[in-house]
């Protein structure tokens, strides 16, 4: 099957170069796996309809020969005149909360179409598929920190549903389509992860109290902050996704990925300040619906399996991913520079 030559594979097919389809390549995650994938010697096309995506993320990369950019939305089946391809990352839909609830059935088809339609790729072209879950899946969690043995807490019904129920949905697709056509999976759990090439408006709190703190904005902490996250830096991650592509035949995962190091919500906004040395006040917003109290990825899996674990202490990541809002703020469209808010966030908590 796959030999290994330096850092590329050599494929079955015999072709060099083994090819790579990276749905979602011009987002935040994907612009970060396509230049990953390029540097270990794979054809990469990157594939996305820009919803949330930037051909800014990935616009470098066209320099390579081996890089290709096709815009396309994974709801639709794929289009004629692609390469064939010996894997597949499925990294197409809105994570943030306020860019996947902006059109909720839009989200919860991309979930469900887009995963069936790039199974139907990897069957046809004998590719591994990989498949970018959540810990969304795991809801507000009972139990602390998520194996991936626990089924989770999930409100089917909630505004935050289309992305939870969906990704739950793409996991129970990708496992029975591979169970059914023997297509090989690759399924993995990411925990909140941060890092340079993030929308000043995606919305998600690392972006936001960064962009806030650089502006002199006032923070936005919803709730009163007590809630808590665990913050993986976007090397980490990618270093886990090729890992996890690595992995025997048999491994399908759901595997956790993320840094375990968990803090509060308000020590973060303290530790974005200190950072920048800004003297933005820090305003308290509403709750969103449904917002998770606790989250932290138990990792043992992941580490058993792939060998691997995070190495990006938190405050280096925050300084790597200050200095690129830094660099980007200035130059952002007036229309881009507001953080959104949740639905009904006007109001003081
Ligand atoms: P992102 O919003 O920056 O990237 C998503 C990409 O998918 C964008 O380029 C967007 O334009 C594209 N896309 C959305 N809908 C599409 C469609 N219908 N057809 C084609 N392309 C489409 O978000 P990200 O943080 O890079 O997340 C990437 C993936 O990782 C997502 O699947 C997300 O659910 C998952 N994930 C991310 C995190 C995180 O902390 N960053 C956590 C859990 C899961
Ligand atoms: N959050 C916040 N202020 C913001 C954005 C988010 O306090 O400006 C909170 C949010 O309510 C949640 C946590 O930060 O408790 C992480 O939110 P994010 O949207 O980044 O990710 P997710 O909720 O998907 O974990």
């Amino acid at each position: 099957m796959h030999k290994h030559i330096g850092k590329a594979t050599l494929t079955r097919r015999n072709r060099g170069r083994p090819s790579v389809l990276v749905a979602g390549g011009a987002g935040f995650l994907g612009s970060h796996l396509c230049e990953a994938l390029l540097d270990r010697g794979y054809r990469v096309v990157c594939l996305d309809n820009f919803y949330t995506g930037r051909a800014s993320n990935v616009i470098e990369l066209t320099r390579s020969a081996h890089f290709e950019i096709v815009e396309h939305d994974v709801v639709d089946p794929l289009p004629a005149g692609l390469p064939e391809f010996d894997e597949i990352y499925n990294l197409a839909c809105p994570a943030s909360p306020p860019h996947y609830q902006a059109d909720p059935l839009k989200t919860a088809m991309t979930c469900a179409w887009g995963t069936m339609n790039l199974l139907e790729r990897a069957r046809k072209d004998g590719a591994k598929l990989f498949l970018a879950s959540t810990s969304e899946v795991y809801g507000d969690p009972d139990i602390h920190p998520q194996p991936e043995s626990y089924f989770g807490n999930v409100n089917m019904v909630g505004p935050r549903a289309c992305y939870d129920e969906g990704k739950r949905f793409a996991e129970t697709l990708c496992i029975d389509y591979g169970r059914a056509h023997g297509v090989p999976v690759k399924i993995v759990r990411i925990f909140n992860t941060y890092g340079p090439r993030m929308r000043a408006d995606d919305g998600r709190v690392v972006s936001n109290f960064i962009v806030q703190a650089i502006k002199g904005e006032p923070i936005t902490i919803y709730g009163r902050g007590d809630q808590t996250r665990s913050f993986c830096y976007v090397d980490d991650l990618i270093a886990g996704f090729l890992s996890m592509m690595e992995t025997p035949e048999s491994f399908t995962g759901p595997v956790n990925l993320g840094n375990p190091a968990e803090i509060t919500v308000a020590h973060l906004a303290r530790v974005v300040l200190a950072l920048t040395g800004s003297e933005s006040q820090v305003v308290y917003r509403v709750r969103p619906v449904d917002d998770p109290c606790r989250r932290r990825p138990d990792i043992s899996l992941a580490g058993r399996m792939l060998g691997w674990e995070p190495e990006t202490e938190l405050l280096i990541g925050l300084e790597n991913t200050i200095d690129y809002f830094r660099q980007t703020v200035e130059r952002l469209d007036p229309l881009d520079r507001r953080a959104p808010q949740p639905a009904g966030s006007g109001m003081v908590a």
